[in-house]
């Protein structure tokens, strides 16, 4: 798996539990310990209630399409064999909006992935360190 040539996330202390379940095929994202917010970003502290601390949580790995675009355009030279691809914003049940690719689709075409199409987690180990985060239809 050392050929993949597209950019890969920084792993920090605070993203490491999220990168680490990812392996294991488990969603973990932080959930307030005060009004149980879940975020999808890792720092420690609450932007729905202002509170400090946070809590790792499970989430049911399903969602639907709030989003979606086709990228033509290489931003990075890893992605020129696949151009053009898409992209979506997921919605989680559990709340948080995340930016990822939806996959296994027979053509990878918007019609395919219409917004409001539901969607579950399909994680895809991309090296040995990091397994992303994508999804496909239900
Ligand atoms: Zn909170």
């Amino acid at each position: 798996m050392s050929d993949y040539f597209k950019p890969l996330p920084n792993i920090t202390p605070h993203s490491k539990p999220f990168w680490d379940a990812a392996k294991e095929h488990r969603l973990l994202l932080p959930s307030c310990i005060h009004c149980g917010a879940v975020h999808m970003y890792f720092e420690p502290w609450c932007n729905a209630c202002s509170g400090d601390g946070i809590e790792w949580k499970v989430l049911s790995g399903f969602g639907h399409i709030w989003a979606n675009c086709r990228f033509h355009k290489v931003y990075f030279p890893g992605f020129q064999s696949v151009v053009p691809y898409n992209v979506a914003i997921v919605q989680l049940d559990e709340g948080p909006k995340m930016i990822s690719n939806i996959v296994n689709l027979p053509n990878g075409t918007l019609n395919e992935m219409p917004i409001g199409m539901r969607v579950r987690t399909f994680f895809d180990h991309v090296t040995n360190d990091i397994t992303l985060i994508k999804f496909e239809s239900v």
